[in-house]
């Protein structure tokens, strides 16, 4: 079976679906891989490494999708991408099919078996291929950088000889795995974090990283099977605009992260909050792909309001692409070993990671 690695071709993408280690892996278990030419560069995996693992590298995308079984790759296909897949290949990538459904579409009319790891059950067994994790690993460090690298303070207390600084105040709103991330990577920088959720499961999780878990009386189950978020009733939403509100004034820094699977992200820090905090202080709002969670967000740019920056930073994962893509690697691969056998595709739609994570078979829309 031949897998295929064409270069993205999305705008500001660096990521790239197989580095050469995981190219290695599958080499050895008997699979065929094509990667195309450059398709590394942007991530910093040269193709001489890529050939080193056992990869052959092709020159073009036509190449790639023209000789391969199965296409890995991190965004959605675009139409062009589509049209050079072989009828009856296998594609692998990330992407919401209810926001692509044009490819979706011509994926089906191609009978292209697409599957996305977006869609990926978050049980146990499939822990190893959980991209949302391991992206939003690298988006909750990488947003603590971008505030580091834009507000005027230090982050740690520093005690020198022209005057003791205090250490930055960082407020992370939710707690799930990218907020996790944000907190300890401002802990390490030495700032004084605390953290809010309304699962108050994550307490102590957010405790056990030496940050203050700020509690507000919620009232109601927060917490939906699977562990995800709920949306709150409008009225505890109410009372936690309010009590945010409160906490956003004191902080240099807010890392928002909070989201509710398939719905809008909820809107945590409204105009006026942001009216009540102190000028130089910084917002970076990781939820702006699914709508933000302050009112003011404006996605891919900043707004600067009262004195204080708004950050929407688009694909932040991307901006990190050597381990971004290190990591996908390891979760795109452990996928496609999950849909192998013997060196060959063996889809067993009993299975829940197939069933879910399949969006196209056999020129039928599974996922819309
Ligand atoms: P997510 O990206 O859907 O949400 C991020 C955080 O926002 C969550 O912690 C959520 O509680 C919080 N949130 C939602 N609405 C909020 C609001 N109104 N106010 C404040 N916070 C709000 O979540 P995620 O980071 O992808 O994962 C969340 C949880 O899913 C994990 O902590 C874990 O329990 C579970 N999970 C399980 C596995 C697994 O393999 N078993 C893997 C990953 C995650």
């Amino acid at each position: 079976m031949k897998v295929g690695v064409p270069k993205e071709t999305a705008p500001n993408e660096r990521r790239v679906a197989l580095v050469p280690d995981t190219v290695a892996k599958l080499v050895k278990v008997g699979l065929e891989v094509l990667v195309e030419r450059g398709a590394g560069e942007a991530a910093s995996f040269a193709d001489e490494a890529y050939r080193a693992a056992g990869a052959t590298v092709v020159a073009t995308a036509g190449q790639v999708f023209g000789q391969s079984d199965v296409i890995l790759k991190m965004q959605p296909p675009s139409i062009d991408e589509v049209r050079l897949c072989r009828e009856g290949a296998a594609l692998v990538a990330v992407f919401q099919p209810s926001a692509e459904r044009d490819v979706v579409a011509q994926l089906a009319a191609r009978t292209v078996t697409a599957f996305s790891l977006a869609l990926l059950p978050r049980i146990t067994r499939a822990q190893p291929m959980d991209m949302l994790s391991s992206q939003a690993t690298v988006a909750g460090y990488k947003a603590v950088l971008l505030a580091a690298a834009t507000t005027g303070r230090f982050f740690p207390m520093l005690v020198t000889a022209a005057g003791t600084l205090p250490p930055a105040r960082v407020l992370v709103l939710g707690a799930g795995v990218a907020g996790l991330q944000a907190i300890a990577t401002a802990r390490r920088l030495g700032a004084v974090v605390s953290a809010f959720d309304v699962r108050p499961a994550v307490k102590e999780q957010v405790e056990s990283l030496g940050a203050r878990f700020l509690e507000m009386q919620i009232g109601e189950q927060a917490e939906a099977a699977g562990g995800y978020a709920k949306e709150l009733s409008e009225e505890t939403h109410r009372r936690e605009l309010a009590f945010i509100a409160q906490q956003v004034r004191d902080a240099d820094i807010v890392i928002t992260t909070a989201a509710i699977p398939g719905k809008r992200a909820p809107i945590l820090v409204t105009a006026d909050a942001v009216r009540g905090m102190k000028p130089g202080s910084v917002i970076v709002d990781l939820a702006v792909e699914t709508g933000g969670n302050c009112e003011l967000t404006e996605p891919g740019t900043e707004v600067i309001r009262n004195g204080v920056l708004v950050l929407g930073p688009l694909n932040l994962p991307s901006t990190l692409p050597y381990h971004a893509s290190q990591m996908y690697a390891r979760n795109v691969s452990s996928f496609l070993l999950h849909i192998t056998k013997d060196g060959a595709l063996r889809l067993d739609f009993e299975d829940e990671i197939t069933r879910d994570t399949c969006v196209t078979h056999a020129g039928e829309v599974r996922k819309q």
